[in-house]
């Protein structure tokens, strides 16, 4: 269905994308699309799940936190006083990779599509959904337990050419990919779109000063000239440069195979203005 090195690369990228690694947004849409490539199949083994987690908008107070104010004795909006809430997934397992959906964005139209229901509501008040089928009468379905899993669990990131790598092995699929028979060509088409919105971080380049080779650094000098973000030391004399005097090409060291390849489906080349001589 999807390759399966695809999915696995996507799997490496969940966690550099939780660690708030570059094309954050662009994986998550990747992967929403792919969950529901397996959905529309009937292959994404998708079922709900549900964890209590501490209120993020009271930190668990269960107060009202007014912008103005600070901390009151009102109830907190989210949470109803109790500093709690209920978060909702969809859990899917593909080719043996385990993702977790939230509910609300993407995850109840991945399981509706998974199960084959024509609609799906939530009961709050029973922590429950109803699933409904054609010509047949609504069932009722809980959140199971998410297992070892947590919310917002930490997540590594990672930069330059193992990124890229990550990142092309994912993208190339994407952009040769076709609907299939499967409603799903604007979820594709969005998801190219992400694609090109991101910039690829490349990390520190370089042990010593960039401008004269001196290794004792004082300062990281951070560059971001799209579609590329990077870092370089400075000594102590070029860490007091004019920012107008700022070397922003790309490092010639950073532009390892992968990054290049990266590079080349945004249209960007190193004989462009910003890249190295
Ligand atoms: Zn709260
Ligand atoms: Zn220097």
């Amino acid at each position: 269905m999807v390759p399966t090195d695809v999915v696995a690369a996507l799997s490496v990228l969940n966690g550099h994308a939780r660690a708030f690694g570059c094309g954050r947004d662009a994986i998550y849409q990747y992967k929403g699309l792919v969950a529901r490539i397996y959905a529309a199949a009937g292959q994404a083994n998708a079922r709900p799940v549900g964890v209590m987690a501490k209120c993020n908008y009271c930190l668990g107070t269960g107060k009202f936190f007014c912008q103005y104010n600070g901390q009151t004795d009102d109830p907190c909006r989210k949470c109803a006083r109790s500093g709690y809430v209920f978060l909702r997934f969809t859990e899917t397992t593909i080719e043996g990779h385990s993702w977790h959906h939230p509910w609300i964005s993407e995850g109840s139209e991945i399981y509706r599509r998974s199960v084959g229901a024509s609609a799906i509501e939530y009961d709050p008040a029973t922590r429950s959904i109803w699933v409904t089928k054609s010509d047949q009468q609504p069932a009722n379905i809980g959140f199971g337990f998410v297992g070892d899993w947590q919310p917002n669990s930490k997540g590594e990131g990672t930069v330059g050419e193992r990124a890229a790598e990550l990142l092309n092995t994912v993208e190339d699929w994407l952009f040769a990919t076709r609907p299939d028979g499967f409603d799903l060509r604007w979820d594709i088409e969005r998801a190219q779109r992400a694609a090109t919105g991101y910039s690829l971080r490349l990390g520190w380049i370089g042990d010593h000063c960039h401008y004269c080779g001196e290794p004792n650094i004082r300062i990281g000098q951070g560059h971001y000239v799209r579609p590329f973000e990077w870092t370089v030391r400075c000594c102590e004399v070029h860490s007091k440069m004019e920012v107008g005097t700022w070397d922003k090409r790309v490092p010639p060291a950073a532009l390892t195979p992968a990054v290049l390849k990266w590079a080349e489906r945004r249209s960007w080349s190193a004989d462009k203005p910003g890249a190295a001589p």
